[in-house]
């Protein structure tokens, strides 16, 4: 019986490799520091002293039946919840109760899984992360903003014209009259077919991956940081989508239905829950798919791209997920262990030259000779 890890109390900074992307880190990210430093003391270490009241109970939790019963039924439990949450929220078309149910919502799923990861943890390692989750609120609320402005970019640029050319066919081409599940289900699907090609070039372009990096830069899953992104990565993603989305055009109320299906499957793929989850890592993009899709190795982890589903990784053949095997908790960008923590230096990182020298650590165990002994993954 492990005890969680005791955290790091703050964010690893920019290496001193790079003096001026640290002097820009400390002083244009000073508010930021600020910010995240309230945060952790006002929201994160009080809700995280809350929380760990529920360890003893999820010792006691270990082995029995009910452990077992909810392990294979929260997802479809939370899944069909979601989907009649979403359908009661659009059902009188968009009111002032659609959006308060948008704003709403997180903070509901965290109030539902932060509790569930403490008592049916996958890792307890990731049980503790410092006060990486004062960086995850600000990076939500950022990836938020950043999503108003790609908006107003996608508006302002070229594509505007062929976005509105496209527009009126795409009206015509969607099957407004088909069952609303089935019309969901086919607008995550074709989201999730670009989501899955973009993804895809973003680990495997050398350039793209390193706006990607700031996701890939979490040493553990929960249920927050799925949402980390770098705002050029949610700018370029907008673009991205502009011109197939202008052919894909469903009603507002699917739209929004939608939002909230990918919003909970999004929660459980970087949630730190232990679920049963079977015959449904073949269908949405979670679980195991996820936590192989974060190893250190790309052999691994340039894998299981999809954002909602996995149906599109089986059929292009980047789907990985062994019978036999769990994966390890051991995380992160395995050639950038020094990849900084900080707001600040998540924005700036991408935007620094030799990337492998700077972020790799000091005492790289690549970097020992052949006879040194390993570091061992953790259990
Ligand atoms: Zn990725
Ligand atoms: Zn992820």
């Amino acid at each position: 019986m492990a005890l969680a890890q005791q955290p790091n109390t703050s964010n690893r900074r920019m290496p001193k490799k790079a003096p001026i992307a640290r002097f820009l880190e400390t002083w244009l990210g000073a508010p930021l520091h600020a910010l995240e430093f309230i945060l952790q003391w006002v929201l994160v270490k009080p809700t995280r002293w809350f929380w760990r009241h529920l360890d003893s109970l999820s010792y006691k939790l270990e082995g029995t039946r009910l452990r077992k019963v909810l392990a294979h039924t929260i997802f479809p439990f939370t899944l069909i919840l979601s989907f009649f949450i979403g359908y009661r929220l659009v059902e009188n078309g968009i009111t002032s109760l659609t959006l308060l149910g948008f704003v709403l919502l997180p903070i509901i799923f965290g109030l539902y899984c932060a509790p569930l990861e403490r008592l049916m943890p996958y890792s307890r390692k990731w049980l503790e992360g410092g006060n990486d989750t004062a960086v995850d609120i600000i990076m939500y609320f950022s990836g938020a903003f950043w999503s108003g402005i790609s908006g107003l970019i996608v508006s302002a640029l070229f594509i505007i014209g062929i976005v509105e050319m496209l527009e009126p066919y795409g009206h015509n081409l969607w099957p407004d009259d088909w069952n609303l599940i089935i019309q969901v289900t086919l607008f995550i699907l074709i989201k999730d077919f670009f989501r899955y090609w973009f993804h895809r070039a973003l680990h495997e372009i050398p350039a793209l991956w390193r706006i990607h990096a700031a996701h890939h830069s979490v040493e553990r899953l929960y249920w927050l940081n799925g949402i980390r992104a770098h705002p050029l990565e949610i700018v370029s993603q907008a673009i991205f989508y502009a011109i197939p989305l202008a052919l894909v055009q469903p009603s507002a109320e699917v739209a929004l239905v939608a939002v909230i299906l990918q919003l909970s499957i999004g929660i459980f793929q970087h949630s730190n829950i232990d679920l049963e989850l079977g015959w449904w890592e073949y269908i949405f993009s979670i679980g195991d798919n996820h936590r192989y899709h974060h190893y250190p190795d790309k052999g691994i982890g340039d894998s299981n791209y999809g954002g909602e589903f996995i149906v599109w990784d089986i059929l292009f053949g980047t789907f990985h997920n062994p019978r036999d095997e769990r994966p390890h908790d051991n995380i992160g960008i395995g050639t950038a262990p020094d990849y900084p923590m900080t707001v600040a230096g998540l924005y700036l990182a991408p935007f620094l030259p030799n990337q492998k020298t700077v972020f790799r650590a000091e005492d790289d165990v690549n970097e020992l000779p052949a006879t040194a002994p390993k570091l061992q993954p953790a259990e």
